[in-house]
């Protein structure tokens, strides 16, 4: 894997929390957490998406508590979840100890709409007395009415003051146990605020731009906050907040992790060429063919499509595997050298199979293993492409050349 953390901001040093099994802050692996969107007293519906989160790269899971079916709901989850799992508590201390009564692995309290002191020194306590660690989860859009009149807003100070307040009553019962996260779906408001809980709090901070949206437009926000935090050292847990099937969730924050070097690749990364006048496919609809073959096999592997035999092997040389396609045919490459060639119609087909094979035995053996005659065909499918089309495919030259003559025209006017 390419390793890219260490040319990022070193990692903020923070305290270590638990949810179950889950280390959180200090050295820990950042994780990834997503929440489901079933109703809780549907247990099996429940669990069946809480699997398909963890396939998809979720750490920890959160589940909304909001009724009493739901606390009973998390009661036979808990114990069959294959990640921890955290209940979201809004407006009622019932629903949290409740919760913490059902065995959950950590609390989500909202401090803008649980706001009796009394009753979050109970909810603290009584998660001290089981072991069970709290997110202090600030939201600009429910921020405390109070606070939100003292700082006329929900500005990144009232944000964090929202968060200190919180963990002040934690702190009057011996708990502290505590990770914070102070959320906005303003994307610069967001980073300003996790700023200043850095600079505040010494506890895990949980990333995470509120209300996001569908995707792309969701992706595209979630990934300017979280990644510009991460890449200065800030957040030790991360969540993306979309309008859609959170397992988009879950593998976004996977992605988004793996593409920083943060965490081991797990899973399958696909480049493509963005295609250009020489390319002899459909770029994307083959890109797209190859991530829908591959995308759910858990491949810890770069795989490139690039569009020409030309370029693409080249271009591609760091690709773990790729296919580049040329002449009605596809040239498959190992760390830029030449494997096979296949016919174009079974390029997809051959990718797969190469990946697996890749997976199981390694670079080197399936070098090894290559076709010896595979770069002489290869060099000369290259040689065909390159007398048909010349070196300026894209007519580059040629369009440079009319642009100064229509320039040239223009100034003699
Ligand atoms: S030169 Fe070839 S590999 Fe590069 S963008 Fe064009 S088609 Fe893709």
């Amino acid at each position: 894997m390419e390793v890219t953390a260490n040319l990022l901001t070193p990692r903020r040093t923070t305290r270590q929390i638990h949810v179950g099994s889950v280390a959180v802050g200090g050295d820990a692996p950042i994780s990834v957490q997503s929440m489901t969107t079933t109703k809780t007293g549907d247990v099996d519906g429940t669990l069946e998406q809480i699997y398909a989160l963890a396939a998809a790269g979720a750490d920890i899971v959160r589940c909304t508590c909001n009724d009493m079916a739901a606390a009973e709901g998390l009661a036979q989850i808990v114990p069959r979840s294959p990640v921890p799992i955290i209940a979201d508590i809004h407006f009622h201390v019932e629903m949290a100890l409740a919760a913490l009564e059902a065995g959950v692995n950590g609390l989500r309290l909202n401090p803008g709409n649980l706001r009796k002191p009394a009753e979050i020194k109970l909810v603290a306590s009584e998660a001290k007395d089981r072991g069970v660690s709290i997110r202090i989860g600030v939201n600009a859009g429910s921020l405390h009415p109070d606070i939100y009149e003292r700082f006329g807003g929900a500005t990144p100070e009232a944000l964090v003051e929202s968060a200190r307040l919180e963990l002040a009553y934690f702190e009057e019962v011996g708990f502290d146990d505590v990770k914070i996260s102070v959320k906005a779906s303003s994307v610069a408001t967001m980073i300003a605020s996790y700023r200043l809980a850095a600079e505040t709090f010494d506890h895990p901070l949980h990333l995470g731009v509120t209300e996001a949206g569908p995707p792309p437009g969701g992706l595209v926000k979630g990934t300017a906050g979280i990644a510009t935090l991460l890449a200065e050292g800030i957040g030790d847990t991360i969540r993306y907040s979309l309008t859609a099937d959170p397992v988009e969730e879950a593998r976004a924050g996977r992605q988004l992790l793996e593409s920083l070097g943060l965490r081991e690749r797990k899973s399958l990364d696909l480049i493509a060429c963005p295609s250009c006048g020489r390319a002899e496919v459909d770029v994307i609809a083959v890109a797209k063919a190859a991530q829908a073959a591959l995308g759910d096999r858990n491949l810890p592997i770069q795989v490139a499509v690039m569009g020409c035999v030309v370029n693409g092997p080249g271009e591609a040389r760091h690709a773990d595997l790729g296919i580049a396609a040329g002449k009605k045919r596809g040239h498959l490459f190992i760390r830029g050298q030449i494997v096979r060639v296949v016919p174009e119609d079974e390029m997809v087909e051959a990718l797969v199979y190469e990946a697996e094979r890749l997976v199981a035995e390694g670079i080197e053996a399936r070098l090894a293993a290559r076709d010896l005659g595979a770069e002489a065909e290869a060099e000369a499918d290259r040689a065909a492409l390159l007398d048909e089309k010349g070196l300026d495919a894209n007519q580059s030259a040629q369009k440079i050349l009319k642009i100064r003559q229509r320039a040239e025209g223009d100034s003699a006017h």
